[in-house]
């Protein structure tokens, strides 16, 4: 579904990501790891053609991202780490307008925008301006937005950021539906590691723009204790710098 080719992004002299391999199947739950600035939102925004790579070749569904663009945006739904949303409209009005862009039918639309709405429980908010909701409801809101086209790959970066635990519930099962009772595949960044151990299929942990490990959970934890007992944060932590990414509290200044 995904196949990340020698992929490098620069900024200035900055090189952000670096000759990036990176193959994801199709119905997988892909966690994509790795501490601040390794590179992870950059692929992604990448990913879903919002960012021009500097080499390489990223395809979703067989298509080029930056040669197909528009037929590559059709099967992607992208939930950024941050809900930008129109603040005078209201969730319905967004919603309606979101459709638009995807060019669906307004009968269908209405119908899919009511399940969505009913699914991440803002129909009491449905007429409210956006400028109103808390973080979570509009985190909520841009979820909804990404699902109307009824992608067949989600990109999310930082998922459960800002929802509160039952919203962070629904979100898991919901990845786990989309892949295995629709098929769907889910790519997400995150930094909580109990959540990809929890949901993922396979992960990637990326380090100052390349990646250090990849596997299924338990191939990962393989690395860690031999018999496969060790926690994907002992990996994690050995394997991006470790304790020595901060400095250590007892020596800072307070
Ligand atoms: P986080 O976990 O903090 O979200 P990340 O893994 O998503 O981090 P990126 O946002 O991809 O990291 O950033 C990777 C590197 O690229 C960082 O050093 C960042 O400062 C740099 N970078 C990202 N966007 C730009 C930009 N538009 N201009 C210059 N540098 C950028």
């Amino acid at each position: 579904m995904i196949q990340i080719e020698q992929f490098s992004k620069r900024y200035g002299s900055f090189w952000a990501v670096k000759d990036l391999d990176l193959h994801v199947k199709r119905g997988e739950v892909f966690g994509f790891l790795g501490p601040n600035g390794a590179g992870k939102t950059t692929t992604m925004k990448v990913m879903v053609g919002l960012v021009r790579p500097t080499a390489g070749r990223i395809r979703v569904g067989g298509l080029d991202v930056v040669r197909d663009p528009i037929r590559a945006k059709q099967i992607v739904g992208y939930i950024p780490d941050r809900p930008y949303l129109y603040e005078k409209l209201t969730a319905e009005e967004f919603l309606a307008f979101t459709a638009g862009i995807y060019g669906l039918d307004y009968k269908q639309q209405t119908k899919r925008a009511d399940e969505l709405l009913h699914m991440f429980g803002l129909e009491d908010w449905r007429a409210e301006l956006v400028e109103s909701y808390s973080h979570g409801m509009k985190q909520r809101l841009t979820m909804a937005a990404a699902l109307l086209h009824r992608p067949e790959l989600l990109v999310v970066d930082e998922p459960m950021v800002g929802l509160d635990p039952q919203g962070a519930e629904l979100v898991k099962g919901l990845f786990r539906r989309i892949s295995t009772e629709l098929g769907g595949t889910v790519f997400l960044s995150t930094h909580t590691l109990e959540v990809a151990e929890e949901l993922c299929d396979r992960v990637a942990i990326l380090y100052k723009g390349a990646i250090v490990a990849q596997g299924t959970m338990d191939e990962l934890r393989a690395q860690v204790g031999d018999d496969g007992s060790g926690h994907l944060h002992e990996l994690f932590m050995r394997l991006t710098g470790g304790d020595d990414a901060y400095p250590r509290i007892e020596d800072v200044k307070l």
